[in-house]
């Protein structure tokens, strides 16, 4: 009998069919006499249209009310997966995050899990309960609700199994395990059956959103057991993520393509070559809590130089108006930028033994005329920054150029 934590993603609860059938599933593995808690996400779109609705009373909302409209997603499907699981003749109590409680810190809108208490859970198991807790949400030390940013019902399910040393954590979700890249951008993609945590890590924080970065980081940490799979099909092992590199010789060096759309690029242009400016630009920028992805300082010419640097796309305005802001005091000439931007990166452990791979990738972008407007690299991964007019293009070459696509 093992403690096994199941997550189940948006489509996977997208009616009550599905939850049904979600409760059906968590039914086999009960009636194998296995103790189960079930996480899921919202309904599929509901995170969207709530957040939806807040836009409309404010563009510049209170993040602590956003969550607490937010969470009320997950609040909806606790509730009928709870009814569905006990319709299956099971016993099963619905938990929100504030409930278990899931102690966060404050950050709302994408806090972190710093505690979970496990007493009231365990006492549900050892009564033959299925425990059904909230996705995406916690409280903070004060009792105000947070979620985790989008996609944290992932990081619920994992720091769950974690909290309670589960033997497995189960994300079943719409797809039926990790691919060498996003199956719905390129059909020829293969399904991994491990992948390292490593290799895993450097998908999510690229913008594979399979996994959300953060449970990906949580398994590492506490050594979780996490498979990935499909919540439609009753057969398949998924993708285990693994922490030995146990991959047979022939395995190829890239494991998988990433592609993150939503990214923006700003320049300041000719601003004085001298100490501190790189702290001088990004300070201003960190203290507006907006985070930074790669950045280029251009080599000083007649004592200036250009600093660029990327942001998520629905951070652009809110950087502009910073860098806008700090132009006069650092000297800049002018602040230009480009909203219509996207990453596209390789990531294999087996880089780090095989020189050669960034000319690779450079050739077969440069054989489709993709123009590279940055590049960044780290032992395991390489990522290029291109218009995003040539996302799908440079995907599926780099997929085929790196031996990836399936054989029919
Ligand atoms: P859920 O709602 O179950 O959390 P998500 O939409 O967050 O599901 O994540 C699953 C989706 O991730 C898939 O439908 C797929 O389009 C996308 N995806 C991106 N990269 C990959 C990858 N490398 N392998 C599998 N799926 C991927
Ligand atoms: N419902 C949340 C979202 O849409 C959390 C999740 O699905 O993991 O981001
Ligand atoms: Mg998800």
């Amino acid at each position: 009998m093992a403690l096994i934590v199941q997550k189940f993603g948006g489509t996977s609860v997208a009616s009550t069919e599905r939850i049904k059938n979600v409760a059906r599933r968590v039914a086999r593995w009960k009636a194998q006499g296995h103790d189960i808690i079930v996480v899921p996400s919202a309904m599929s779109g509901e995170t969207n249209r709530l957040l939806g609705l807040a836009r409309e009373i404010s563009e510049n909302a209170d993040p602590r009310e956003l969550d607490v409209i937010a969470s009320t997603g997950e609040q909806v499907t606790i509730g009928l997966l709870a009814m569905a699981i006990q319709e299956q003749g099971y016993k099963a109590k619905s938990y929100t995050g504030s409930q278990v409680r899931v102690l966060t810190d404050s950050t709302f809108t994408k806090a972190r899990i710093l505690k979970i208490d496990d007493e009231r859970i365990r006492a549900d198991l050892d009564q033959g309960y299925v425990v059904v807790v909230a996705g995406f949400q916690g409280a903070d030390a004060d009792g105000n609700i947070t979620t985790l940013g989008r996609g944290g019902s992932d990081t619920s399910a994992v720091a769950l199994a974690a909290a309670l040393n589960a033997d497995e954590c189960q994300i079943y979700t719409d797809v039926d395990g990790v691919y060498t890249t996003d199956p719905r951008i390129v059909p020829e993609a293969r399904k991994l059956d491990t992948i390292t945590f490593e290799e895993m890590l450097e998908m999510a924080s690229l913008g594979s959103k399979v996994l959300q970065i953060r449970s990906v980081e949580f398994a590492g940490k506490y050594k979780v057991k996490l498979r990935v799979l499909s919540s439609f099909e009753d057969e398949g092992e998924g993708t285990l993520i693994t922490v030995e590199e146990n991959k047979p010789m022939e395995q190829p060096i890239i494991s998988g393509i990433a592609f993150a759309r939503d990214e923006a690029k700003l320049t300041v242009l000719g601003v004085p070559d001298r100490p501190g400016i790189a702290y001088q630009i990004l300070g201003p920028v960190a203290d507006a809590k907006i985070d930074v992805d790669m950045i280029i300082q251009n080599v000083g010419h007649d004592g200036t130089t250009d600093f660029s640097f990327t942001v998520a796309r629905a951070d652009y305005n809110k950087t502009l108006g910073v860098l806008e802001s700090v132009k006069a005091h650092i000297g800049a000439r002018e602040i230009v930028g480009d909203k219509h931007i996207c990453k596209v990166s390789a990531v294999g452990v087996g880089m780090r033994s095989h020189p050669g791979v960034a000319s690779s990738m450079f050739r077969a972008l440069a054989e489709e005329g993709i123009n590279i407007k940055m590049i960044s690299t780290s032992e395991i991964k390489i990522s290029v920054v291109i218009d995003e007019k040539y996302l799908e293009l440079a995907v599926r070459t780099l997929h085929k150029v790196f031996g990836l696509d399936k054989e029919d």
